[in-house]
């Protein structure tokens, strides 16, 4: 394979095409070679394995994929990208679909069922920064069979993922990754390894699926609306943040109560529960 991860022959691939960043896409590329071997290795990436690309920019990280999986699905929204990845930077592998599609509109489990006979993928990619929580979000919600997300996100939302309670960073988003999945930083990657550089550090992070989620909640729907209730107010207490959520319908009363069952305070602040915390509380206001 012509690497590309090096600034000369990504300079060389977007001047033979006029390519244009779009910084409304999220569009940064790598451009370091070592950082791409580990992405792959720390994702443990073999030939039995299909992996989804989100993102695939014009083909950097995917040829990587495509040398070490099995087969590559490799999802761009950026038209322009399609024929740089299907004439040139990807031409010479035949293990590799690409779609140009918007990865938050596409059924998942659907892609998978197609392109994989529904058996579990791995997800790989370098995140456009803009949309990393929905993709996120989609990813686990859609109950779509993936095994690992190895991600490259920005260092603070890497940090956001792993942190419990007591931490500025603990919010919805920690609840959810740690619901359904074990995070681990595997590297810090700097500025200078993208062109262009974004403004920020960026993290690559490893979500291993859980096959049974590590706190077992009667109602998840009721339990993330919880979450979502408690952190969109993260300053005033969970009793009044959860009574003034649109999408919940508890009294003032009912949660004071379900609080001291659990040997809390009804001052307490949705900040301070931890995710078994918010499971308890789902199960006894739901049983309401
Ligand atoms: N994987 C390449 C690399 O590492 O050099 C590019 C990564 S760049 C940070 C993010 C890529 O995601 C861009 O190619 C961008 O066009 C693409 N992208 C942005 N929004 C997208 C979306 N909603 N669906 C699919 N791809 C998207």
């Amino acid at each position: 394979m012509a690497e590309l991860g090096n600034p000369k022959k990504t300079t060389e691939i977007l001047q033979k095409y006029g390519f244009a960043f779009q910084k409304k896409y999220g569009q940064n590329f790598l451009i370091d070679g070592n950082v791409l071997k580990k992405i792959v290795k720390e994702a443990g990436i073999g030939k039995d394995d299909t992996v989804l690309e989100i993102g695939p920019g014009i083909g950097t990280m995917t040829q990587y994929l495509c040398e070490n999986a099995g087969k590559v699905v490799a999802v761009e929204i950026d038209k322009n990208l399609i024929p740089i990845l299907k004439n040139d930077t990807l031409a010479e592998y035949s293990n590799v679909t690409i779609i140009n599609q918007d990865i938050l509109k596409i059924d998942i489990n659907k892609l998978v069922n197609e392109e994989n006979g529904g058996r579990p993928v791995k997800v790989v990619a370098n995140l456009p920064y803009y949309i990393t929580t929905p993709i996120i979000m989609k990813l686990f919600e859609s109950h779509a069979p993936v095994d690992t997300i190895t991600i490259m996100v920005q260092k603070e939302v890497a940090d956001r993922m792993q942190v419990g309670p007591g931490t500025k960073d603990y919010g919805a988003l920690s609840l959810a990754v740690q619901y359904y999945a074990k995070p681990e930083i595997v590297m810090v990657v700097s500025p200078e390894c993208f062109m262009p550089r974004p403004k920020v550090s960026s993290a690559v992070i490893k979500l291993t699926r859980y096959e049974n989620p590590p706190v077992s909640v009667s109602d998840e729907g009721l339990m993330f609306r919880l979450i979502r209730a408690a952190f969109n107010q993260r300053r005033k207490t969970l009793v009044n943040s959860i009574n003034n959520s649109p999408d919940l319908n508890f009294t003032k009363e009912s949660i004071v109560n379900a609080l001291e069952k659990m040997g809390l305070s009804g001052t307490v602040r949705g900040e301070a529960l931890t995710l078994s915390q918010f499971g308890r509380l789902s199960d006894i206001l739901g049983e309401q």
